[in-house]
């Protein structure tokens, strides 16, 4: 396939729960097919089933039948497709907000500056913290973001080391959150305040707006 067409998991409309834009209409555009393997992964549907080859027309085609809503580009890993290049660059030619989630292992070096960079790491109970590319905090801004998922306090032990090796606060919003059912947020809450941490605390929002769905929200 060329790099005008890419491997789509799936195309949805909803709200953005995850980032700073959390709670506006947002249209997202899930790549298929991922270079890691979360224990928690709750996406799996992305690398393990088969999807369509979609072209980015097709994809801003559909984008504007939603009007006013901001873009997210994420998967499974969207760095793994070329084509997501000329995707983002279309996509910022529209005028939208345009976020990008990636699982913080590829490089970031040719993503478009004005792309809103989330960077979600993985921690250790992920099985995958050393694959993350810690480069990747040189080229970022402070409207991009690093996204902690914790499902322990000895994630929540690793994050607070990096933060303070790689003076993240300084770098990006960085955000702490609890994976569902392994860690209360109470608990992750009272550590925050307890290290007075320059972190925010962040729920998932849709896991409190449709509790049970697994996908398209
Ligand atoms: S990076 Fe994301 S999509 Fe890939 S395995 Fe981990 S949680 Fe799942």
């Amino acid at each position: 396939m060329g790099e005008t067409e890419l491997k789509i998991a799936e195309l949805f409309y909803s709200i953005q729960g995850e980032s700073s834009f959390a709670g506006y209409p947002c249209f997202f555009i899930r790549l298929a097919d991922c270079n890691l393997r979360c224990t928690y992964c709750d996406t799996r549907y992305a690398y393990e089933e088969d999807h369509p080859y979609m072209h980015i027309n097709q994809i801003l085609a559909e984008l504007q039948k939603y009007p006013g809503a901001i873009v997210e580009v994420t998967g499974g890993e969207p760095l793994l497709q070329k084509g997501v290049y000329p995707l983002l660059d279309k996509l910022l030619g529209t005028g939208r907000t345009v976020l990008l989630e990636t699982n913080g292992s590829l490089s970031l070096a040719d993503v478009p500056e004005d792309v809103i960079k989330i960077i979600d790491m993985k921690c250790p109970e992920s099985g995958m913290h050393e694959h993350m590319d810690f480069d990747n905090f040189d080229l970022l801004t402070q409207k991009d973001e690093i996204k902690f998922v914790l499902s322990s306090r000895d994630d929540y032990n690793w994050a607070v080391q990096l933060v303070s090796q790689y003076n993240l606060e300084n770098r990006a919003t960085v955000t702490f959150s609890p994976v569902n059912s392994k860690l209360e947020p109470a608990n992750l809450a009272a550590w925050i305040l307890e290290d007075h941490l320059p972190v925010r605390l962040r729920l998932q929002l849709h896991t409190i707006i449709w509790p049970g769905k697994t996908k398209g929200y």
